[in-house]
């Protein structure tokens, strides 16, 4: 290790207390100095270089470093770095609405902007709290959520989340939700496969919606895709039943967009899969290509329509975000969907994914260790097991995942596991080879873990 590097890090553990870390892991493992990235590849200052394939925590959409995404950024930076977002407004992010209007699901036409993932679940949370109040049901005033579910860390997001690794500290300081069992396809409740799958799980919702509709103001989910439970990957006939159902119980559907949106499923947004729309949908992460903290919570017209009213009503939704519309995030952004007008992005995923759909198959379909493997739009999981019949998966504290994430790191791929699920959600713009190569390393360094 060169001496620049070796004191990089000592200042940086002297100082720093890294996200969602036990620090004390990092007297084996030092945190990795990155110098510069290109594409789905980092660089760090000791010169080695690692596929970015969980595409820096499910954000960077169209690589490291786009020449298109950086220009725009910097054109933006010499007119107008940042402006009060109440009574003002810029070009960049009303062109920015304009063009997501082209792509959303119908009827979600309001976009109210924050920063972050979490934020923007606050504000889907506390708007349909708002809108049950405002619209004559003041004691609608819970929140229904699946099991094993994921929106954030704040208090709210982590209240209709459903992770004991992330909430159960925190939970006498949590809002009670009302939770409802989540599809589990891997170890289906009902005996049934992916092919003969009727969405027969969906019977939880119906009876959790019997008892409590009346008492709930809106259900969140992350559709499709439940990543942070390892990438659980479930039917979009759930989502249409769901759609139904709240139509019928007169209860607000969220859409926590943040980890699908933008293609990552295959299509632009992973309703899109169901053909309903939300009533209000969260995205941040992909929104920027990965390069600014934005997040946008957008709604229908009906919604915004309930909060209009002469001021002294006192109807105004009063939440805010000193970063609210960040002209340089706005630029990212607008990039990100010029290069989607521009560019054959979602067509090239699509091959990639039936590419990397095959290799995986190929590699480990047969492995005595890999339980199943998981797959939507480029997105590709892994979920390792001590047996394949019982589906009996490694003990938490054997730390498997970790020990191959180590691995792999030596070996150039970054592929940071959840729990004891692999997975790969690399760049949009990922070709084979870098594929390829990614699915090699990762073969490799299972193999050496776990035999
Ligand atoms: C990452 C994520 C969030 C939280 O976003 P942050 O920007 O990390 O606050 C919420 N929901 C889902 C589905 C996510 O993947």
């Amino acid at each position: 290790m060169n001496q620049r590097t070796r004191t990089l890090i000592e200042k940086d553990l002297s100082m720093i207390w890294h996200p969602c870390s036990q620090m004390k892991d990092y007297e084996l493992l030092k945190p990795i100095v990155i110098e510069r990235g290109a594409g789905v590849r980092l660089y760090d200052t000791e010169g080695r270089s690692y596929i970015d394939i969980v595409s820096s925590w499910w954000c960077n959409l169209l690589g490291h470093a786009n020449p298109k995404i950086n220009a725009s950024i910097k054109a933006q930076l010499d007119r107008l770095e940042h402006v009060i977002f109440a009574n003002f407004t810029h070009e960049p992010v009303i062109r920015l609405c304009e063009q997501l209007l082209e792509i959303l699901p119908g009827g979600l036409k309001k976009f109210n902007f924050s920063d972050n993932g979490s934020a923007a679940v606050e504000c889907a949370l506390k708007m349909s709290f708002q809108y049950a109040y405002q619209t004559g049901r003041p004691e609608r005033t819970k929140f229904m959520c699946l099991s094993d579910g994921y929106h954030g860390e704040t208090i709210g997001a982590l209240s209709v989340g459903a992770l004991d690794l992330y909430a159960k500290i925190y939970r006498p300081m949590l809002m009670s939700t009302i939770q409802i069992e989540a599809p589990d396809c891997y170890r289906c409740r009902y005996g049934k496969t992916r092919d003969t799958c009727e969405t027969e799980c969906f019977a939880a919702a119906e009876s959790a919606f019997a008892a409590h509709a009346h008492e709930t103001c809106a259900i969140i989910v992350e559709p499709l895709l439940q990543g942070s439970a390892g990438m659980r990957v479930y039917p979009a006939q759930y989502l249409t039943k769901l759609r139904a159902l709240c139509d019928r119980c007169g209860v607000l559907l969220i859409a926590d967009e943040i980890a699908t949106g933008f293609g990552r499923t295959g299509k632009m947004f992973a309703f899109d899969h169901a053909g309903v729309s939300p009533d209000i949908m969260c995205l941040s992460k992909g929104l920027t290509g990965g390069y600014m903290p934005m997040a946008i919570t957008v709604t229908t017209d009906e919604i915004y329509d309930a909060f209009y009213a002469d001021y002294n009503e006192g109807k105004a939704f009063m939440h805010s975000h000193t970063y609210s519309g960040n002209p340089l995030g706005c630029s990212a952004a607008l990039a990100v969907q010029a290069i989607f007008r521009d560019e054959p992005i979602l067509e090239n995923a699509a091959s990639r994914a039936a590419f990397l759909s095959g290799l995986m198959d190929e590699t480990f379909g047969g492995h005595p260790h890999v339980g199943e493997i998981r797959r939507i739009g480029l997105i590709h999981a892994l979920e390792l097991v001590q047996d394949r019949e019982t589906k009996k998966g490694f003990p938490s504290e054997d730390r498997v995942g970790y020990q191959i994430y180590q691995t792999a790191l030596k070996n150039g791929l970054l592929l940071r596991p959840l729990g004891n699920v692999l997975y790969f959600n690399p760049p949009l713009i990922i070709n084979e080879s870098e594929l390829t190569e990614a699915v090699e390393i990762c073969a490799r360094s299972i193999r050496s873990v776990l035999g």
